[in-house]
């Protein structure tokens, strides 16, 4: 289902595009518009098609870069039998937190489970359309927050962006949608807005697709334990600040120097503080 959608968002559309043009409103005009004489009616027809056969009106979205790698740095699991029992880490508390995390990283879909693992981050997008760039493909001034551990996909702020959506839109319209991150597409086009109306040429920008995620409902949490018990695989990767382990925590490196009793202290270039953020895969189990 998910590869279906990035099909879609890069699958060049000719056609489509070309509808949308200001040429299907030159022709409309001209059609619409009295003939003036029998002279000059055929001499217009004929330029605007010649400027309609000069000008590319086509959409080629390739990936550029892939997406943000999502995998986790380390795993773990949380085991279901031995939620608040003594001697265990395992809490309905963090049971909670995990699955909170977990439904906002499925995307629902037509799979048998009804939902499967994003891949790529996902993140709220604020946007207002700016051409269309057809098969519900547009480019968007958009703004999101920047996500993924230590903010891997760093954030939008008034950012042109390629935005696959769900339902057709068209150009004007502003929203919010929760997309996931496809990677970076470098976008061919010829421009329709100002200051850029007539001209062609390729923007490399973040892609979204528009998907919606699980619901964080304690009805959703009972089925996610059943589908668990069950033996369905379901894992959750959250951020997680630990001690970093260049420095022992300390913040700092120490480094013995030649002909001091002092050692010299450099600030650890791999954590802030002592401290890093990694991302951490919990795998559930029964
Ligand atoms: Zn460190």
């Amino acid at each position: 289902m998910i590869k279906r959608l990035l099909l879609v968002l890069l699958i060049s559309s000719v056609l489509a595009s070309a509808q949308t043009t200001a040429f299907g409103t030159k022709a409309t005009a001209n059609a619409t518009a009295p003939a003036v004489t029998d002279a000059t009616a055929p001499a217009t027809k004929g330029a605007s098609k010649a400027v309609e056969e000069e000008v590319d009106n086509s959409v080629v979205i390739t990936p550029f870069r892939s997406l943000t790698p999502a995998e986790a740095k380390t795993s773990r699991t949380f085991q279901l039998s031995k939620v608040n029992k003594l001697g265990f880490t395992e809490t309905t508390r963090e049971l909670q937190r995990l699955y909170s995390a977990f439904a906002t990283q499925r995307i629902i879909d037509g799979s048998p489970a009804g939902s499967s693992k994003a891949t790529g981050y996902l993140a709220t997008v604020n946007y207002a359309l700016v051409q269309d760039l057809g098969d519900n493909r547009f480019l968007a001034k958009a703004a999101w927050p920047a996500t993924g551990p230590n903010e891997v996909l760093a954030a939008g702020v008034d950012t042109m962006a390629v935005l696959l959506l769900d339902k057709p839109a068209k150009v004007g319209d502003t929203g919010k949608i929760t997309g996931m991150h496809v990677g970076t597409v470098a976008l061919r086009f010829t421009a329709n807005y100002a200051p850029l109306a007539g001209k062609r040429f390729t923007l490399r920008r973040e892609a979204f697709v528009e998907c919606a995620t699980l619901e964080d409902s304690p009805a959703g949490l009972q089925k996610f334990v059943e589908a668990v018990i069950a033996g369905a695989e379901m894992s959750a990767t959250t951020n997680e600040q630990i001690s970093c382990k260049k420095c022992g925590g300390l913040g700092q490196i120490r480094e013995p120097q030649k002909g001091s009793l002092t050692d010299k202290l450099t600030p650890c270039a791999e954590c802030t503080k002592g401290k890093v953020i990694v991302s951490v895969e919990t795998k559930f189990v029964p």
